[in-house]
């Protein structure tokens, strides 16, 4: 038990002590002097809110690269959401934003330098507003939104805005919407073109 807490320690002062650098998973190992070094590093994300990032959060690191990215605490809602949890929250809300739209792994429309679209899972109502973590409160949400740009964060259009967006719209735009709504109802397309025949 000390060991446990000792090696955690050791990992969570390393951290703070190179912030914002690449540590590998070899010098982490040493450091925390446990071949639990993995694990603990995971309770420091999970439980104690570390800011720590692997290539799952940032491309540009390689796999076993770890950095601590700030000291700002990590969204509580991040942390104790089984991987069961957040599959399902995804793929129920088609693994896209369910602010902006923004699909997974496309460029993000609103982020200027293209990168693509990582989805995080987020409370539809906030926990410290008495909100759950099941599953019927949590939401797919892109880093974009969930780092607070709020105000590019639109209310979902009702049918009348996006009508009127799409009058607005190139030609050219406008078929890609056609090709893109074929491709997501397939069998409502062949339902709808059997009735206009008729
Ligand atoms: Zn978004």
């Amino acid at each position: 038990m000390t060991k446990k807490l000792g090696s955690k320690r050791k990992l969570r002062d390393f951290f703070q002590a190179n912030l914002g650098k690449i540590l590998d998973s070899k010098t982490l190992q040493v450091v925390a002097d446990s071949s639990e070094w993995a694990r603990r590093i995971r309770e420091l994300r999970n439980e104690e809110g570390l800011n720590i990032i692997t290539h799952n959060d940032d491309s540009s690191l390689k796999p076993g690269q770890y950095k601590l990215l700030d000291l700002k605490p990590r969204p509580a809602f991040a942390r104790g959401i089984s991987k069961e949890t957040r599959a399902f929250v995804l793929d129920r809300n088609g693994f896209t934003c369910q602010m902006c739209g923004a699909v997974a792994g496309e460029p993000h429309p609103y982020d200027q330098a293209g990168r693509k679209t990582r989805l995080h899972i987020g409370h539809v109502i906030d926990k410290s507003m008495g909100g759950t973590d099941d599953a019927s409160n949590l939401r797919a949400i892109c880093s974009v939104c969930n780092e607070g740009a709020k105000n590019l964060t639109l209310p979902r259009p009702d049918w009348m805005k996006l009508a009127a967006q799409i009058r607005r719209a190139p030609g050219d735009v406008q078929l890609q919407a056609l090709e893109w709504l074929i491709t997501k109802f397939p069998k409502q397309t062949d339902a709808i073109t059997a009735k206009r025949k008729n």
